[in-house]
């Protein structure tokens, strides 16, 4: 099945907005089997727009799927070159005019005369609900290709393509294609592909591996089902230590639902990582069932006074080491009376780092209802990705304790 991507709007040209929309389509109709022939971002205006259409309808593509320009604003202009493109006149939809006046009284909003034009439709051609947002889709034939015009706002692209498009899409593919996406934390890309490359010469599988600043993933994928569970049991044989989830899950949201399971409560003492750890914890539902709470603390004063961090020994061994960490952590542990008391304390850079403690030093401590561990790590020079990986390994630590009970 061939797709192809029509972005249209001038942020995306000037850099001020992201193209989220088309990785996430890309993404989620690969994984279904289909192939992507292109992406192409165009201004909106209708010189730009038609040649976009032109180019990609060219290909012939069994879909494709513009983003953008539906709103009811002046530089919104896809409904109209679009009604013009495919020759259709458009009708007034009385009955979507009288809902989207009704959507808005109830939110409290005033709706303007300009979003009329949200209630065009077109004479030939179909519409598409937009269960949370104002601008309709629209859907097209021409020759071989079905086009779908969405809106350009992520959150209401996405819920269109998973409810409208991809069941029709799915319908009509031959061989669908399944995927497995087995996260990994603290094994390089290398390794894995050591482990696993043996394995796969007797496997029909397609493997991807997909370095980030949170570890690697191994994306496999096959139309036999069977053959990536095989791969994928091997994988878990001999990686499993290093592998914390499948899919798109988030280290945070595991441990959580771990630490619910158990019944086991966290609390975090953070300095390098300024809240970051506490921020993502909380971005999981339900969090609060386990997430006792945190303290930043960023200067000695603060280690010191708010969690009780001894003066001396901070002036003995610095307030990066391995004796603070283990302080900071067993502290917060029994000043939230908690199960886990997590520790950061590093040097995230680019300046403050010395010989003997460079930047991107850093200790993190655990301590639990057994005992206090500690690791160091050196992860380098970038102030940003330093918190990342940090947060990552730090979470990776209660992960190891929670799942070896
Ligand atoms: P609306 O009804 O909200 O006006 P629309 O179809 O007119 O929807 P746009 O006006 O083009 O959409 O964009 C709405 C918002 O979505 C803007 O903030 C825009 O930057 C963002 N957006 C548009 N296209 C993309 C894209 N490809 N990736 C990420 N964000 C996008």
């Amino acid at each position: 099945m061939k797709i192809s991507l029509l972005s249209i709007g001038n942020e995306l040209l000037s850099g001020k907005t992201l193209n989220t929309n088309s990785r996430w389509i890309s993404k989620k109709l690969s994984s279904i089997g289909c192939v992507i022939q292109n992406h192409i971002t165009v201004q909106d205006n209708k010189d730009s727009i038609v040649s976009g259409l032109s180019f990609c309808l060219n290909k012939d593509p069994d879909f494709l799927i513009l983003t953008g320009g539906l709103g009811p604003t002046d530089d919104d202009i896809t409904r109209e070159v679009l009604f013009d493109y495919f020759q259709t006149e458009s009708i007034f939809d009385d009955e979507y005019w009288l809902l989207l006046k009704e959507k808005y009284r109830r939110a409290g909003l005033k709706i303007s005369k300009s979003n009329k034009n949200q209630a065009l439709i077109p004479k030939v051609g179909e519409i598409l609900p937009n269960s949370i947002g104002s601008a309709r889709g629209l859907k097209f034939i021409k020759n071989n290709t079905t086009v779908f015009a969405l809106p350009g706002v992520p959150a209401e692209m996405k819920n269109m393509v998973s409810r409208s498009i991809v069941p029709q899409i799915s319908k009509d593919i031959e061989k669908p294609i399944f995927s497995r996406n087995i996260r990994t934390i603290g094994i390089t890309e290398s390794h894995i592909f050591d482990t696993v490359k043996n394995f796969t010469n007797t496997n029909s599988n397609l493997i991807g591996y997909y370095p980030s600043i949170y570890g690697v993933d191994i994306y496999i994928s096959n139309d036999d089902r069977k053959e990536i569970n095989i791969l994928a049991d091997y994988i878990y044989k001999n990686l499993g230590d290093y592998i914390y989830s499948e899919d798109e899950t988030d280290m945070e949201e595991i441990i959580i639902n771990k630490a619910i399971e158990q019944k086991k409560t966290l609390s975090i003492a953070e300095s390098c990582t300024g809240g970051l750890i506490g921020d993502r914890i909380t971005n999981v539902s339900q969090c609060s069932k386990a997430f006792k709470g945190g303290v930043v603390v960023y200067s000695n004063f603060s280690k010191i006074n708010i969690l009780g961090v001894d003066s001396n020994r901070i002036a003995k061994f610095g307030a990066v080491s391995k004796e603070i960490a283990i302080q900071m952590a067993e502290n917060v542990k029994i000043k939230f009376d908690t199960s886990y008391g997590l520790s950061v304390t590093g040097i995230a850079g680019p300046t403050g780092g010395t010989k003997e403690k460079p930047v991107g030093l850093v200790y993190i401590g655990l301590a639990s209802t057994k005992n206090t561990i500690v690791e160091k790590y050196n992860f380098g020079n970038y102030r940003e990705s330093n918190k990342i990986k940090t947060s990552q390994a730090a979470l990776n630590m209660i992960r190891k304790d929670l799942f070896n009970e």
